[in-house]
């Protein structure tokens, strides 16, 4: 049951008659794990935990550095050499504390990533490095885990939604066949404005809340590619590749 002030809380939200009383329940009701906790994981948890996602984990080993400020909207200057997981439980609390808050202070690998992922209903993609992405990946298809994945550069964000519960799943492998060369989207070198990590990070939550809610269209078998220099928004569909890791779902 929710509590007059919960009730006033997601108001907004609640109103919308995709969510209602019901929808709000199933927010509540949802595990989302976040890994990589900078540029498209803060907003995504921002905005989640605003939602009233009901439990949240984030993966991340990295401290805040004053190179991040520009972009990783949950950071101040004051946080500058703490670790983002930490400084992120801290202000989670601040925002919603109704959520439940789990940190794991470590790199996503091969050896601790699918015991912690499978906790999970949905998994977050917000890492800057396709090894993780593939990991990620990986570890989704093995668990059937609906995975939201987000990749940023300069002015260019490009999302995917996949739900491995649906064998007609594609998934990353499928999209990029051989490994991308190392620095494809690459902020380091790259170079990134803030409103492009904020807005991808933000489709991402989008895309998490709908496919919560079960409502809507989802981006199964697309890409999308936002081009926020020249405003252009494109959909571009792919499909299974055969003999891919994804096929035996
Ligand atoms: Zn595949």
């Amino acid at each position: 049951m929710f509590s007059s002030n919960d009730l006033e809380r997601y108001s907004r939200q609640i109103i919308l008659k995709k969510v209602g009383v019901l929808g709000q329940k199933k927010i509540q009701n949802a595990k989302v794990l976040v890994v990589g906790c900078g540029g498209l994981g803060t907003p995504v948890i921002d905005l989640l935990c605003r939602a009233g996602i009901g439990e949240i984990g984030m993966m991340d080993h990295d401290k805040v550095s004053i190179s991040n400020l520009h972009r990783q909207v949950m950071f101040n200057s004051n946080d500058v050499g703490k670790h983002k997981v930490n400084i992120l439980k801290k202000k989670i609390n601040k925002i919603n504390k109704k959520v439940r808050v789990k940190t794991y202070r470590i790199k996503a690998e091969d050896k601790n990533l699918g015991k912690i992922l499978k906790q999970y209903d949905v998994i977050v993609d917000g890492t800057d490095n396709f090894k993780a992405k593939f990991l990620l990946n990986k570890f989704s298809i093995k668990y059937r885990k609906k995975l939201i994945i987000g990749a940023i550069s300069k002015f260019e964000g490009h999302i995917f939604t996949f739900d491995f519960s649906l064998e007609k799943s594609p998934c990353l492998k499928c999209f990029y066949q051989g490994e991308p060369s190392e620095g494809v989207l690459d902020c380091e070198t790259d170079g990134i404005l803030g409103p492009t990590a904020v807005m991808t990070g933000s489709l991402q939550a989008n895309e998490i809340l709908k496919s919560i809610l079960i409502v809507g269209k989802d981006l199964s078998s697309h890409i999308l590619i936002i081009d926020l220099l020249n405003l252009k928004f494109r959909k571009v569909l792919f499909k299974k590749r055969k003999r891919c890791i994804c096929e035996n779902i």
